[in-house]
């Protein structure tokens, strides 16, 4: 029996619900990122770091919502927020709350670069928010991006840009991690607003940034007056300071969002006061920013109690130990073979590439890896009761014990002896 017939025969619960799915979607799905051959495992609830599909099986969740769902399944402090601005506030006052400042004020004390902010409600939303602060104060439109930089829906660049692009024609692309390459750009181009990157390429495969290409984007950006946005969306969770505070970095827009408003849906950008004046309605050329949702009650309130009283700045370093200690025990287990682990605290993925060398940037993946091994690492995990991204991206979330983690290393160990 192959490991998909397996696969197959074992959830014939979620089978059901993808056909019915299938009625009204267009494959079934609203979130591509969650489609896989033959049909994706439907998830009914979860509980901490725990989840149950349609079948009954039970799964400890390492995929941790792509770094959205840190906080668990309804964590009780969050539940508290939740229920007590419902009860006492009201969802959406279509009006000024009190929670909003909160929220600002307490990200804006955490990020040393974020002077002030304001909030939308996704990442992707926060990005192009971010974009055009750039153009309205450069007068410029071209924006550098990466290679395997995701920046949201319409801000993906896993293999160029494409029809889903906002704006194609406004893209200069380079490659990710490549200081000379980076260089070329901001000499053969005038026309630049902004430079758009992520600390560590997450969707791209958890590939961290070398210091030394962050850097010169930094100072690049200064000397050609390029708005330096630094996409934190992902990478806030890996340090208190987000990793612009662990690397030393201070860009001049940072963007947000995941898990901090406490598991709903969120966004915010940030920055130095005189951007952030691009939306500051007083001024009579601001631009607008209203979005209906962008103060809600419910996000604020659950944000501002995660970050808070949950992911306090011990929690974030505890969290981001023990991701370091699976990172560390994945690849000593894996020297010498086709995985590779690559990462920061605990986000990270695992590759499988024929030649086994650390990847710098996602064309090392795309000539590499091998999809096979891949889909059978993910089979494997499923099989064994570890919910992990099917592209092999690993999230840890709170509540995750170093026993789940060493569990979870003496079952890849398995995998990698019978796979060799
Ligand atoms: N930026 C980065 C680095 C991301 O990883 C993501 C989502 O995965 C986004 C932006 C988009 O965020 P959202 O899905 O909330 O629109």
């Amino acid at each position: 029996q192959t490991a998909e017939s397996l696969y197959a025969s074992k959830n014939p619960g979620s089978k059901a619900a993808h056909n019915v799915a299938l009625e009204s979607m267009p494959g079934g799905n609203t979130r591509s990122v969650l489609y896989n051959q033959p049909f994706p495992i439907c998830i009914k609830r979860g509980q901490g770091n725990r989840l149950w599909d349609v079948d009954g099986h039970e799964y400890l969740d390492f995929m941790g919502e792509m770094t959205a769902g840190l906080y668990g399944h309804s964590n009780g402090t969050i539940r508290e927020a939740l229920i007590s601005a419902f009860d006492q506030l009201g969802v959406n006052l279509g009006a000024h709350n009190l929670e909003e400042a909160k929220l600002a004020s307490l990200l804006c004390s955490r990020f040393q670069s974020i002077e002030h902010i304001r909030f939308c409600n996704s990442g992707t939303e926060a990005n192009l928010y971010a974009l055009s602060v750039a153009r309205k104060v450069t007068g410029k439109r071209k924006v550098i991006a990466f290679t395997g930089g995701y920046h949201g829906g319409v801000l993906g660049f896993a293999h160029g840009v494409s029809e889903n692009t906002v704006d194609p024609g406004d893209w200069v692309l380079g490659s990710y991690n490549d200081q000379a390459n980076l260089s070329s750009l901001f000499e053969s181009h005038d026309d630049i607003a902004a430079v758009i990157v992520e600390a560590m390429q997450g969707a791209g495969g958890s590939i961290p940034g070398d210091l030394g290409f962050l850097q010169s984007i930094q100072s690049l950006s200064a000397k050609h007056r390029v708005i330096f946005i630094l996409d934190e969306v992902m990478t806030s969770r890996l340090y208190p300071s987000g990793l612009q505070g662990k690397f030393g970095l201070h860009p001049d827009l940072t963007t947000l969002g995941k898990y901090m408003g406490g598991g709903l849906a969120f966004g915010a950008f940030g920055g130095r006061k005189e951007l952030l004046q691009t939306y500051d309605p007083r001024q009579s050329s601001a631009l607008p920013h209203s979005g209906t949702f962008n103060n809600s009650t419910l996000t604020m309130a659950a944000g501002y109690a995660g970050l808070s009283k949950v992911y306090t700045i011990q929690a974030n370093l505890e969290l981001n130990a023990l991701g370091e200690s699976l990172r560390t025990k994945l690849q000593t287990i894996a020297k010498g073979t086709k995985m590779v682990i690559t990462g920061v605290g605990a986000v990270m993925t695992v590759h499988f590439l024929e030649h086994g060398r650390t990847p710098l940037r996602v064309e090392d993946l795309d000539h590499h890896s091998i999809p096979e091994l891949k889909k059978l690492f993910w089979f494997w995990c499923i099989e064994m009761s570890y919910w992990i991204a099917e592209r092999g991206m690993i999230s840890l979330s709170l509540g995750t014990t170093m026993k789940d983690v060493d569990v979870f290393v003496k079952l890849v160990d398995d995998f990698i002896a019978e796979h060799r």
